[in-house]
């Protein structure tokens, strides 16, 4: 077994160095945070189903010309990664009325958009990752007009492919959150796609099957990841 240090440690995932510079291991944990982790708990065998369906995810992305961080799956809770430069931007994608989309405007939850919308947030925990637009990114120097552009494009691809792909298992893919990094001068996504960082709703029931439940506890948590793994990984 090679020798690794992990040198990164955040809310839901562990990040180990490897030999090779160009490469590490994201480990995923079962620990769950809310509201810039004033909420605190686990969520049992999280890690072994988001590593699951971020592998299937990744993989789908991959195969219709999405360029991914993604190698391949090491382990129940490992997946071998590049190594990116991070942007330190979120991109969030929506194609329905939820969460902080509803607050801040005052619109029902559930509303359908009459397009996507992608918003953009500073990645910064001190901060409570803040709303950010495309002029402050660029004075700020966290990504340049061209990076911009391409994480745009592939953002809406993105949200295409997914949309597609969650609908054929009943499920709307409500909204979701991307992280972008820099490798040998490409854009590749990052992170990972998965019931924590999307918001998927059961069609016709609009039951709530991601960590939604866990936020605003709503019971049978773990239920909602099994269902979503089922469904995705099948
Ligand atoms: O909270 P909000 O409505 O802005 O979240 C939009 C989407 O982005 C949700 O699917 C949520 O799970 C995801 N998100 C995330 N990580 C964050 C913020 C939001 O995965 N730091």
């Amino acid at each position: 077994m090679e020798k690794r240090h992990a040198f990164y440690e955040g809310k839901a995932k562990i990040l180990y160095a490897m030999e090779d510079p160009d490469l590490i291991i994201q480990f995923f944990k079962d620990d769950a945070t809310a509201f810039n982790a004033q909420k605190r708990g686990t969520i049992g065998d999280k890690g072994i189903m988001n590593n699951a369906i971020s592998e299937v995810l990744f993989k789908l992305l991959e195969a219709e010309g999405i360029p991914t961080h993604f190698v391949k799956r090491l382990s129940d809770r490992e997946m071998q990664v590049r190594k990116l430069e991070m942007i330190l931007v979120e991109a969030v994608m929506r194609n329905v009325v939820a969460g902080s989309l509803a607050k801040r405007f005052g619109l029902a939850e559930g509303t359908s958009l009459s397009m996507p919308v992608l918003e953009y947030y500073y990645k910064s925990d001190p901060l409570g990752d803040p709303m950010i637009n495309e002029y402050h990114i660029r004075a700020m120097g966290l990504a340049t007009d061209t990076e911009m552009k391409e994480v745009e494009a592939l953002s809406f691809r993105i949200n295409e492919i997914l949309k597609d792909f969650f609908d054929r298992r009943n499920l709307i893919l409500v909204d979701f959150k991307l992280e972008f990094g820099r490798y040998h001068g490409k854009i590749l996504l990052g992170d990972e796609i998965c019931p924590d960082t999307c918001r998927l709703w059961e069609k016709g029931t609009l039951e709530k099957l991601d960590k939604d439940r866990f936020r605003r506890d709503l019971g049978k948590v773990e239920e909602a990841y099994q269902e979503v793994c089922r469904r995705v990984c099948g």
